[in-house]
């Protein structure tokens, strides 16, 4: 059979379509890029928002008019919180809930009767995932999470906490560091609360690939900043883990914290990155800031940007929030205006763009290995260890594509968003 998948939404859905595209291939099924094509069609949903939502039953309904003839599969977390709103959608053949995903090839084999063509089974093209062009792969490590924020749906909509084994997700890595990948990002819902389950834990596994692959890059998705290890510090001394963490902080005030029902205090936060920063150099650490949760006053919106201004992060998420029918915040009294948020927002957008600016020009006259992604306007370009984009002119006539080499940087890009550099050395790393 050929068959079409699409996503919506986090990097944790990006992974899960991955393993999904190998499984099917090693099934003797053939992946195609074009809906139109397709003989079965797989859509993982996103329920992050009603926004998202709203995209997803577009997605379905969109896949459905290309191809009605296709067999249409559904999945994610649009799905699992509303599967009879998902069944009821018009060509939808079948509904995978999450808790059923590391399942969804054998169950759709299995309910849709399709044939397994063994002499067609292959090894997975070696290089699709180069060839489009991709030199990082998203691991999935983890699902679910045991704690309840309460404007987070996700939680609701991927249940418990369960974890991959070590062995696997090393297997993983070994794979695709032989189909010439350089760089994977460890995902999962609440990366942090890895192994609780399987009596591991996430800087056992981090330990772990470190030595018993030759990966050249890894790196952590989103991390809550709370279930940190004592020893995560010193993970940092192997340049191969590289130094860029994403700390949601959600809000800079402790009262509106305690709303969210967040696990870690403002000056929790401060002496966490102050540990941080004392162990890691070059560490970059972006976040993700919910604007106008329920009930946020001027002051309590002052003391976001203040703390903010004080932290200096390298990148922030900026979101305003949206009530999500399920969780507990939507019943919270004194929402914020459709306008507040949109001032609030734009301001903090501003203060996010200065922050920027300021933490890129410290990187002025350093040279960095970078993992060189594609050529674009601005030339060739990728990312520095620390996770900032980097782009440089050069003359060399041959491709840089999916190679590290040493960069000199010399500048900034015209809207200030990301680094200007000069090739150092062309060090092509196995
Ligand atoms: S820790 Fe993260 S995934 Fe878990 S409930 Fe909070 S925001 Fe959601």
């Amino acid at each position: 059979m050929r068959i079409h998948l699409k996503t919506l939404g986090c990097r944790l859905n990006e992974a899960e379509l991955e393993a999904w595209s190998r499984e099917f291939q090693a099934r003797g099924h053939a992946m195609t890029g074009h809906a139109e094509e397709a003989d079965l069609l797989v859509v993982n949903t996103c329920a992050v928002t009603e926004e998202a939502v709203r995209k997803s039953r577009k997605l379905l309904g969109r896949s459905n008019r290309q191809n009605p003839d296709a067999r249409l599969v559904v999945s994610g977390c649009f799905a699992s919180l509303d599967p009879n709103a998902a069944l009821e959608m018009e060509g939808v053949d079948l509904v995978v809930d999450n808790q059923d995903k590391e399942r969804l090839v054998e169950l759709v084999s299995e309910k849709l009767n399709l044939t397994v063509m063994s002499e067609a089974a292959t090894e997975p093209e070696a290089t699709g995932r180069l060839e489009q062009g991709r030199q990082r792969a998203f691991i999935k490590v983890q699902d679910g999470c045991r704690y309840r924020c309460t404007f987070c749906i996700v939680t609701l909509a991927r249940g418990e906490e369960r974890s991959r084994p070590v062995r696997e997700v090393i297997a993983e890595i070994n794979r695709l560091h032989s189909e010439g990948i350089r760089e994977v990002v460890l995902t999962g819902v609440h990366i942090g609360g890895y192994g609780s389950d399987i009596g591991a834990s996430l800087a056992g596994l981090i330990r772990r690939i470190l030595n018993e692959t030759d990966i050249p890059r890894l790196r952590i998705g989103s991390i809550e900043p709370w279930d940190l290890p004592g020893d995560f510090w010193s993970l940092f001394d192997n340049p191969r883990f590289m130094p860029h963490l994403h700390l949601p902080l959600q809000s800079g005030s402790d009262s509106v914290l305690r709303r969210m029902a967040r696990r870690c205090r403002s000056d929790e936060y401060r002496q966490l990155l102050k540990q941080a920063r004392r162990h890691v150099d070059d560490l970059n650490v972006t976040t993700d800031i919910i604007v106008g949760f329920p009930g946020e006053t001027e002051a309590e919106w002052r003391q976001t940007l203040d703390f903010v201004e004080e932290i200096g992060f390298g990148d922030l998420h900026i979101f305003a929030y949206s009530p999500r029918r399920g969780t507990k915040a939507v019943t919270l009294p004194d929402p914020v205006s459709r306008e507040l948020k949109r001032q609030r927002s734009e301001a903090l957008h501003r203060l996010n763009g200065h922050l920027r600016r300021q933490m890129l020009k410290c990187h002025i006259g350093r040279t960095f290995p970078v993992l060189i992604e594609g050529q674009g306007v601005h030339g060739w370009s990728g990312y520095s260890p620390n996770y900032l984009r980097i782009s440089l002119e050069t003359d060399i006539g041959d491709s840089l594509e999916n190679r590290i080499i040493m960069v000199r940087v010399d500048g900034l890009s015209a809207d200030g968003r990301q680094l200007r550099g000069r090739l150092q050395a062309d060090r092509h790393q196995q």
